[in-house]
């Protein structure tokens, strides 16, 4: 086995994001300001982080061998690196007295840790306080989680038999402020109808994929961007063909995010071919807050969107909220909050701002709430959720989330959206399409999965949209372009 030093050579992007926790600047690490050692003996690990004066140090067992090199090695570089993560974690929390909602979990999917707990045999109800204990979660978050989990083992299984099929339609009317997808504006709508021509070839060839491998659809999502912001004909087109191309899933999703780009014509369409789960998403109910960032609609808009969608028959809709956008106070929130219970969606999905591109924010007229209040915004999203008779199904973080929180969806009994708890927990396979679709391979037995990601560039879609195909082909079946 290689040296420890060596396994480690890789760990300081994980050791910033912890450091990040603590609300310290990446600047501490250059020059590092912490220092440590890794020792090993006959059964443990043993780690000692040092700031100045100040130092901690904490020991792990060594994982015992399975007589696999390799995934001996592996065990143990895990167990090196989570180590160094969690003393240095120790180590900040001494000298800050802060303590992050999260623990020391800077993942994405907090929920696969509580599902290694399950595959070692704790029940659902064990396994909250193994996490408190190991990873310092408090316990709102632990409980979180076994909610979320809860939920998700009453769907159906997910497995290497089934696939889910993603589309992405990447425009949207205007871009809000806080967006880091790579969506483009419609602006004079050019590049609409050759995108549309690409993708149609694109999803033929993943149509005759799909059969091909033998899998069956399992869920199929058309996001973006902002699907709605296509006009009627378009719209109506992308659905007939989707649904003809892919038939028999279980759930067919459209987002019909922005109410201004709602009209009945398209939520007809949506219902005449079967997409009969639709997110029509305010992100505030506060107009001041909607000119801040961006979007080109009002409170108001929501409200028509919504009784719009009841009129065409809708039994499905989620809503997207924000919690911590600029210049908002927890009162703002309430709005948004008693917004949602007025209108009455079938799930409601609250995620804290992440801010990536700060610039386009004017965070100096509207500055960000700070932690506490980021907090107690997401504790009164989950309050609504409850009152609503809605339970956590799935969640996932970001960095640079305010006040270090989560995103979460909440649904009704009956109302989870498969299709983003597999994308989430990584457990099916997805082929996706179109600009920025990254379509996933899952090997369970190896645990590993290989990724195929279509240019995010539209125009370079457009162009190379065979290529794109051809490297679906081979990542599913070895076989056509590079992968
Ligand atoms: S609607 Fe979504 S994809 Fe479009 S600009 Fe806003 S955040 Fe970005």
């Amino acid at each position: 086995m290689e040296p420890l030093e060596q396994e480690l050579r890789t760990i300081t992007p994980d050791l910033k994001n912890i450091t990040r926790l603590f609300g310290l600047p990446d600047s501490v690490w250059d020059p590092p300001r912490f220092s440590y050692t890794m020792t090993e003996d006959a059964d443990a690990l043993q780690c000692v982080f040092t700031d100045g004066r100040d130092s901690t140090a904490l020991r792990a067992p060594l994982p015992p061998l399975t007589g696999d090199e390799r995934l001996d090695a592996l065990h143990r570089r895990r167990t090196a690196r989570r180590l160094c993560r969690q003393t240095l974690y120790a180590l900040c929390r001494d000298v800050t007295g802060i303590h992050p909602p999260w623990g020391s979990l800077t993942g994405i999917r907090p929920t696969r840790l509580l599902y290694e707990l399950l595959e070692q045999g704790l029940s659902l109800s064990e396994a909250p306080s193994v996490l408190i204990r190991k990873f310092d979660l408090t316990a709102e978050k632990a409980h979180l989680l076994q909610e979320a989990v809860s939920v998700q083992r009453t769907l159906p299984p997910p497995g290497d038999a089934w696939a889910d099929v993603y589309i992405g339609i990447p425009f949207c009317r205007t871009r809000c402020t806080y967006c880091s997808f790579s969506s483009g504006a419609v602006g004079d709508g050019k590049l609409l109808a050759p995108y549309l021509e690409a993708l149609f070839a694109e999803l033929a060839d993943g149509a005759a994929l799909l059969r091909e491998t033998g899998r069956k659809l399992r869920a199929l999502y058309i996001g973006g961007g902002t699907p709605t912001a296509l006009d009627e004909p378009m719209f109506r087109s992308l659905l007939e063909r989707t649904a003809k191309l892919f038939p028999g899933a279980a759930e067919y999703t459209v987002e019909a995010g922005r109410p201004d780009t709602i009209t009945r014509d398209k939520l007809q369409a949506a219902r005449d071919h079967g997409f009969l789960r639709i997110s029509i998403n305010p992100q505030s109910m506060v107009d001041r807050t909607l000119q801040v960032i961006g979007r080109a609609h009002t409170a108001a808009q929501v409200e028509e969107a919504y009784a719009l969608a009841r009129q065409v028959g809708f039994h499905h809709i989620n809503m997207d909220v924000i919690a911590g956008l600029p210049g908002e106070s927890l009162d703002d929130f309430a709005v948004t909050m008693a917004a949602a219970k007025r209108l009455r969606p079938e799930s409601l999905t609250v995620h804290t701002l992440a801010i990536k591109h700060a610039s386009q924010l004017h965070l100096d007229q509207f500055p960000l709430p700070p932690a506490e209040e980021a907090a107690r915004m997401t504790r009164m999203g989950q309050e609504t959720a409850h009152s609503m008779g809605m339970q956590a199904y799935y969640l996932y973080r970001q960095k640079y989330m305010a006040g270090n929180q989560e995103n979460v969806g909440y649904a009704l009994p009956g109302h989870a959206c498969l299709y983003n708890v597999d994308i989430m927990e990584e457990n099916t396979h997805i082929l996706a399409f179109g600009a920025g679709g990254i379509s996933k391979r899952i090997y369970p037995e190896e645990g590993h999965i290989g990724r195929s990601p279509n240019v995010s560039n539209i125009e370079q879609y457009i162009a190379r949209h065979e290529e794109m195909a051809r490297r679906k082909r081979a990542l599913f079946l070895g076989e056509g372009a590079e992968a």
